[in-house]
């Protein structure tokens, strides 16, 4: 059975560009080109066993994405994409700490789109099975189990801080993390205005992983947003 994808865009030639290039990856799409259209199609497709992923625009002519965003948390578990025109930075934040996947700014290449909803897909497929514990990624190598981080065969040495926000990162590997998130999981709830404690163990963390501290190709920034981990090699 193909994944089945609903696609909130009211822009219409966006819409169908989009709709047909996801088909030709063999996706099945739903359409839906407002909040009323896509809470419709939700409500059909749940008794043909659901909807696999989410792809949301914002600006609605019936009102915000954000408010479907909200809905689909409250009951489900069904990743969300957000893809908006929206460049400015404090909504990108409150979507994904609203607990959206991703976030694109349009307008995408395809490829991006295809990668980030690959990555969102798998993590929402592991949520059943053991969580993620090993990581690969050129000549990195991370067993969260084991507690080992190598790189090109050696031995890495890590502070229980620096392994702590590693581990977090690896959780979530391909996907974009928040400050808040991140500052929440390895410092606690009451840390997340500290990001200057992200800054200085990320740092950290470059020095150790990357060739490159000062051009990082491993632990990348997504400015004003958070940090993503790049996809390992599977
Ligand atoms: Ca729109």
């Amino acid at each position: 059975m193909s994944l089945r994808v609903l696609l909130v865009e009211d822009d219409r030639e966006l819409r169908a560009t989009l709709s047909e290039s996801l088909r030709v990856e063999g996706y099945d799409v739903l359409p839906a080109a407002s909040l009323a259209d896509a809470h419709a199609l939700m409500a059909h497709a749940d008794a043909q066993g659901g909807i696999h992923i989410v792809l949301l625009d914002l600006g609605l002519p019936d009102g915000d994405g954000e408010s479907l965003l909200a809905a689909l948390r409250q009951a489900r578990s069904t990743p969300v994409i957000v893809i908006s025109a929206r460049e400015t930075e404090a909504p990108k934040i409150r979507l994904l700490d609203a607990g959206a996947d991703d976030y694109l700014v349009k307008p995408f290449p395809l490829g991006e789109l295809l990668a980030r909803m690959r990555v969102a897909l798998r993590h929402r497929g592991t949520a059943t099975q053991p969580a993620v514990t090993r990581y690969a990624q050129g000549d990195l190598l991370i067993d969260l189990r084991a507690h080992r981080v190598q790189r090109g065969g050696d031995d890495m040495h890590l502070t229980p801080t620096e392994f702590k926000l590693l581990a977090r990162l690896v959780r979530s590997a391909g996907q974009v993390v928040t400050h808040r998130q991140l500052l929440a999981d390895v410092w606690g709830a009451e840390f997340t205005e500290h990001t200057h404690y992200l800054r200085l163990y990320m740092g950290q963390l470059r020095a150790k992983l990357e060739a490159d501290a000062a051009d990082p190709q491993r632990l990348l920034t997504e400015p004003g947003v958070g940090y993503r981990l790049v996809e390992g090699d599977d």
